[in-house]
């Protein structure tokens, strides 16, 4: 029997339904909504695409947003002025960065000058620190890992005691969520293993996995031998593989050999339409716990 195919499109509705519905309570509290500011530097056509779908999303939401975009020439000092301004800016909430930055601007010491209670996409040192003690502390898990928890939880997929090997050992993607499936919690207490590319026996850790999250970047990497029957597998994975002649797009591939695997497993994310509409999501969901959080509680 083929395996239920876990949808992020359909997930990512839900879940916006359920935020709009949130805002809307907390405009009728609290006379105000959410606000995120995405900042933008120089107009590099994929940034520019991601941005513009942040804010696009979050405008059907009801927030106030901002898209600011600056001149590729901004300078360092500059623009940690710029943050500055939105630290203390009331109206504020979340702040995003776009990724990647001019060479002449060290990534790590703009992201750090965020506000760590403004800082939506998780990626503060305070906020990994905070994913690491768990709990409450918990404030902004990253956006990725925050997707692939949520899939997990809402395909019905048990979590407590299961066997979760992840494959990859990214910043983003890799540790954070094996961290997060290993704290107590809902979507959590799993005995959690992490594979990369030094691993000796790869396909051996995979075969346990009652739930397995691979991010590797490795179009086909898992093979459906490697699958434990009735598990419920979580890929990553977005690799260009080629080009669409017809339509001009390219063609995404996952890390999972998906038309074998769903012969084997229970529940399995497709590529596309499985993990990435989910980070924007969480993006939208961790501004409105900020927002909330900044007006005092719900
Ligand atoms: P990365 O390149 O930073 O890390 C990849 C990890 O996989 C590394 O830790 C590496 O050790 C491991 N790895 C690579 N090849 C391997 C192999 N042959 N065997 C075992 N381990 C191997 O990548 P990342 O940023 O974590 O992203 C991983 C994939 O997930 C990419 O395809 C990326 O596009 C995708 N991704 C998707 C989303 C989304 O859908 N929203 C978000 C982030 C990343």
């Amino acid at each position: 029997m083929s395996a239920e195919i876990i949808s992020g499109t359909k997930m990512r509705q839900e879940i916006l339904d359920e935020l709009k519905k949130e805002v809307d309570e907390m405009k009728a509290k609290t006379g105000k909504v959410p606000g995120l500011v995405t900042i933008l530097v120089g107009e590099t056509p994929a940034s520019v695409s991601y941005v513009t779908l942040k804010i696009k999303t979050a405008k059907s939401l009801g927030f106030h947003e901002i898209q600011d975009t600056q001149s590729v020439d901004i300078t360092e000092e500059d623009l940690l002025a710029l943050i500055e301004k939105y630290n203390t800016d009331p109206e504020i909430h979340g702040i995003l960065i776009q990724l990647p930055l001019p060479k002449h601007i060290d990534d790590n010491k703009v992201l750090n000058a965020i506000n760590p209670d403004k800082d939506v996409d998780g990626f503060h040192p305070v906020n990994v620190g905070r994913i690491m003690i768990g709990g409450d502390e918990a404030i902004f898990p990253p956006c990725t890992p925050a997707g692939i928890q949520e899939m997990i939880v809402r395909s019905g997929t048990e979590t407590s005691g299961a066997e979760v090997v992840v494959v990859g050992r990214s910043n983003i993607v890799g540790k954070p969520i094996a961290i997060m499936m290993a704290q107590k919690g809902v979507g959590a207490n799993s005995t959690v293993t992490i594979v990369h590319t030094r691993t000796k026996d790869l396909a051996g850790h995979c075969k346990r996995a009652d739930i397995l999250i691979v991010a590797a970047g490795v179009p086909d990497l898992v093979k459906p031998e490697w699958i434990k029957p009735g598990s419920t597998v979580i890929d990553v994975g977005v690799n260009r593989v080629g080009m669409n002649e017809k339509t001009g797009k390219a063609i995404l591939k996952g890390d999972v050999d998906f038309e074998a695997a769903k012969e084997i497993c229970g529940k399995i994310t497709p590529v596309p339409g499985g993990v990435g509409p989910m980070t924007i999501t969480m993006l939208m969901k961790n501004t409105v716990k900020s927002a909330w959080k900044h007006f005092g509680g719900k």
